[in-house]
């Protein structure tokens, strides 16, 4: 077959494969679509997990199916030589609950093409994004006999109820899984169409205050000035924590707050930002920065968010017996969640030892650099792969599981997302479009071809 200049295959072979066997791939999909597989209440999820393996094992994987979980775990591989590179995929086989039936046009689980788009449950999120991978690995094989590098895939089934498995699973098995990259597609495109390249995300630390007074409410005219009131002791507390003009006053909160390379800032100089769209998105028209200042605040920057206040009555004269607020922190690299916390609890001792503090949950943050070479490669692909060029976030404002890469099983991670913009994952009507399944399947392959081609080049 007919090579670029630089030794990567072109898309011409590919392209015509994929006109042949559109039809037999969307079948593939849609069959996948048809099964069920919901995680909150168990339905059809290890049948899934069986079609997934199988669907693994005709791409010609070898494939294990690990009960070490809630759900099934289907892992599968082709390793060709120890010497080439390695990619690990990663997806997730199960799906949302589909409710509220009403709102569908069509049966969640009855995939229907409509105005070039099929719709169904799992159709973006992730099942038309994992089956892109699992379909260009089976090309590539047809095409070239055998594959340029060699390939991991681990796709899971308690991802929608917070993967709560895949840590101790990578943990157990980082031998197995050990990867110069770990490669997910998952989520939407941006709105302008165009491809994106992830890098990171942030984590997030949850916490509870409480402040107690009396054993219960007293009257406030009866026992006023006589029962101490918990609101004040905790609005005191929190008003400690941050100074008026917004900035966190708990010691060594930022300590470990890694600088941003000029890479990255360079990335976020490059997003596209429209202060007049951002105030629309967010309801609030009093907002001024620039592009820059926006993304590092919203993904370089940690919180410090209260999200709740519960106390005492709107229409009683109390004095209330307990005081409550709720806390979430959004973490970046280098902050560990436990370290926080006990800053958190430090600040707590010192200036109200009596209002009590509790971790809610934790999820670390994660960033692979954006100047790796072999993150270059992913952009230089994905650049080549689509018809625009892509949007690079070296983190978003929202919290995964990545640090299972990162820092678990220690590998680069990218998210490549397949599916567009208005996928409607986890709402009615979830969809993904015919191209943008198309798209991915030739994304994944060309990614194949680019791992080998550069890795080899700078090998040399
Ligand atoms: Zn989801």
């Amino acid at each position: 077959m007919s090579q670029s200049q630089d030794d990567v295959p072109d898309f011409q072979a590919f392209d015509q494969l994929s006109a042949e066997r559109r039809e037999q791939w969307l079948e593939q999909l849609f069959t996948l679509l048809r099964q069920e597989s919901i995680s909150h209440d168990g339905t059809g999820m290890d049948t899934c997990a069986v079609m997934v393996q199988q669907l693994l094992e005709q791409a010609g994987l070898q494939t294990r199916i690990f009960d070490e979980g809630q759900y099934p775990i289907v892992y599968g591989e082709l390793i060709r030589d120890q010497q080439l590179p390695t990619v690990l995929f990663y997806g997730h086989y199960d799906v949302m609950p589909p409710d509220p039936l009403e709102e569908w046009h069509s049966d969640p689980f009855a995939p229907e093409i409509r105005n070039g788009k099929i719709y169904a449950r799992g159709a973006g999120d992730n099942k038309g994004q994992f089956l892109a991978h699992i379909i260009a690995i089976q090309s590539c094989l047809e095409l070239h006999g055998q594959l340029p590098i060699n390939v991991k895939i681990l796709i899971e089934g308690e991802e929608e109820t917070g993967s709560r498995s895949l840590p101790i699973f990578v943990e157990q098995h980082r031998d197995l899984l050990q990867a110069d990259l770990v490669y997910t597609s998952d989520g939407p495109q941006h709105v302008s169409g165009a491809p994106v390249v992830l890098l990171g995300v942030r984590g997030a630390l949850a916490i509870k205050l409480t402040s107690h007074g009396a054993q219960w409410d007293n009257h406030s005219g009866n026992k006023g000035n006589i029962v101490p009131n918990p609101i004040w002791s905790l609005v005191h507390l929190l008003d400690s924590m941050r100074s008026r003009d917004g900035k966190i006053l708990v010691d060594g909160f930022f300590d470990d707050v890694r600088a941003v390379s000029d890479a990255e800032a360079e990335a976020l100089r490059q997003l596209p930002f429209e202060l007049d769209d951002l105030a629309r998105q967010v309801g609030y028209a009093a907002l001024d920065m620039d592009g820059e200042s926006y993304y590092r605040r919203l993904t370089m920057e940690p919180t410090l968010n209260i999200h709740g206040i519960h106390s005492g009555s709107t229409g009683k004269g109390i004095i209330p017996a307990k005081a409550e607020a709720y806390i979430d922190v959004r973490l970046v690299p280098d902050q560990h969640p436990q370290q926080v916390y006990d800053k958190l609890a430090r600040h707590v001792q010192q200036h109200a030892p009596d209002i009590i503090i509790e971790q809610v949950m934790s999820v670390p943050p994660s960033r692979t650099p954006v100047d790796l070479d072999i993150i270059q490669t992913v952009i230089q692909t994905v650049t080549e792969a689509y018809p625009l060029a892509p949007v690079i976030q070296p983190g978003m404002g929202g919290t995964l599981p990545n640090y299972v890469w990162t820092d678990i099983l220690k590998a680069p991670s990218v998210i490549v997302p397949y599916a567009p913009y208005d996928e409607a994952n986890h709402s009615p009507n979830e969809n993904t479009g015919v191209d943008d399944f198309l798209y991915g399947i030739r994304c994944t392959y060309h990614l194949l071809h680019r791992l080998a081609a550069d890795t080899a080049r700078t090998a040399v």
